[in-house]
């Protein structure tokens, strides 16, 4: 199946079967510059960085503080062998421990998320067998969620269409379903369902050997169906006492949510919980260098102190990438980014009942600067687009004749049975933004949701 659309002008058409790719919409739009939320593209039209790229981008684009701090490093080095030392590595990880929650004080340095989740399991599994349980190597994590695309994480990735070809290669260790309000029994409070949410978790340990479990992955808020959902408190607080009571470290993914994307520096501060082990990328550099990193509590990393991790990647804590990461987490110090994001954040959020509004948008949520928009043909049903009617491809491409640049979402052109809720459209903006320009973004946004459920017969 292509992506071609006939009710698209031709500039709008997407070439190819992109059906089954993970959130790509290629569109004939070359990028020839970027600045604060903008893009610009060569034939001059600007657009809205509404996603902040893959969810990735938490400084505004072409930031000159940036600039100068890569020339400066290109002055000397770009790159350090990793056996020597790297002032700006160390200097990164000694902002990381400074700004981390609690003990999480010692820091690995990656490429990205994928292998920073990757690494986090191998630390895990490290961590069990230095300590006397080398029988500790399963990871649970949660159903619908993503976690890379590497191997090891797909296997921890609840997502069965980005597994399907490589199944027979991928480790299978128990899932289980993440906190959904959606899911809330009538007259059940958020608490108490979180405390029987988190209790699934108790179980899968006991299912699959408590002897055997080393760690439970996830996100601080929902992923696929539930993207952006936030649990209650209570939630975390029984996933931390349960991880205790069985010795199963706690792996908390902030690839997404981590360097302020919700107001805090790191979401699970949000819960008053802290995680044995936690993954970032994306909005740890801005992705003005590809960057990850592990960072790791003073217990975990005990047991390395005297026989090593076990890691090293010939790019991790690349002295450029390096420069990104402690240059960025300056800006945000700087520029007050994590109040401009709970402030600008909360007036995004104002819009939600003009969002509401729409015949097809059945929930707005999210935290700080990420809203989450779940569309659906019908409200009251839950009926989905057909995939005839390729809702997605047509949306963002509306969106984009608008001035809105958007992530994809996870479904590409068709649905799996998997996920029978909608189609979750993500607003994450550059936390740079202005009450202003989220304005201008929600007024194109109501505009592209008009012309699409008209274009849908839905208006
Ligand atoms: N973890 C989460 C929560 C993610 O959302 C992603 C990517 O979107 C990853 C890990 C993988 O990161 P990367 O694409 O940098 O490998």
């Amino acid at each position: 199946m292509t992506m071609t659309d006939e009710r698209l002008p031709d500039a709008l058409k997407a070439e190819g079967d992109w059906s089954s790719i993970f959130s790509y919409h290629p569109m004939e739009i070359t990028l020839e510059r970027a600045k604060g939320i903008y893009l610009y593209a060569e034939d001059g039209k600007r657009y809205i960085d509404a996603s902040g790229g893959p969810m990735a981008v938490n400084l505004g684009h072409g930031d000159p503080r940036m600039k100068a701090a890569f020339m400066d490093q290109m002055d000397k080095f770009a790159y350090c062998h990793p056996v020597l030392a790297n002032r700006k590595r160390a200097e990164l990880c000694a902002k990381i421990a400074e700004i981390a929650p609690g003990d999480l004080n010692t820091t690995y340095l990656v490429a990205g998320g994928s292998e920073a989740v990757e690494t986090a399991m191998k630390a895990a599994r490290q961590y069990h067998v230095l300590n006397g349980s080398p029988d500790k190597y399963k990871v649970i994590s949660n159903f619908e969620s993503y976690h890379g695309m590497t191997l090891a994480t797909l296997g921890v990735s609840g997502s069965p269409g980005t597994q399907r070809y490589f199944e027979p290669m991928i480790p299978k260790w128990p899932h289980i379903h993440q906190y959904s309000d959606y899911k809330r029994p009538r007259g059940v409070s958020r608490e108490e369902w979180a405390l029987q949410s988190a209790s699934e978790l108790e179980v899968a340990i006991i299912y699959a050997g408590p002897r055997t479990v080393a760690a439970y992955l996830a996100t601080p808020h929902g992923a696929g169906c539930d993207y952006a959902v936030v649990p209650p408190k209570e939630y975390w607080q029984a996933i931390r006492e349960i991880c205790d009571r069985y010795d199963v470290l706690l792996i908390a993914d902030e690839v997404i949510t981590g360097f302020g994307r919700t107001g805090k520096w790191f979401a699970m501060e949000h819960f008053g919980v802290q995680a044995d082990i936690m993954t970032t990328a994306k909005g740890i550099s801005s992705m003005y260098a590809p960057l990850g990193a592990v960072t790791v509590s003073d217990r975990v990393n005990e047991p390395f102190e005297t026989r090593a991790f076990s890691h090293g990647f010939t790019s991790g804590g690349h002295a450029l990438a390096c420069v990104a990461g402690l240059t960025a987490i300056q800006i945000i110090e700087e520029d007050g980014l994590l109040e401009n994001c709970e402030r600008v954040g909360r007036h995004l959020f104002s819009h939600r009942e003009r969002l509401l509004a729409h015949p097809t948008v059945k929930d707005v949520r999210g935290w700080g600067l990420f809203l989450c928009c779940e569309l659906v043909r019908d409200k009251e049903t839950m009926e989905f687009f057909s995939p005839d009617q390729n809702a997605e491809h047509l949306y963002q491409s509306i969106a984009l004749k608008n001035g809105l640049v958007l992530y994809g979402t996870l479904y590409g052109g068709r649905r799996s049975p998997t996920m029978l809720r909608g189609l979750p459209t993500w607003i994450c903006p550059p936390l740079c933004i202005t009450e202003e320009q989220v304005d201008d973004l929600i007024d194109r946004l109501d505009d592209t949701l008009t012309e699409w459920e008209g274009l849908l017969g839905l208006g």
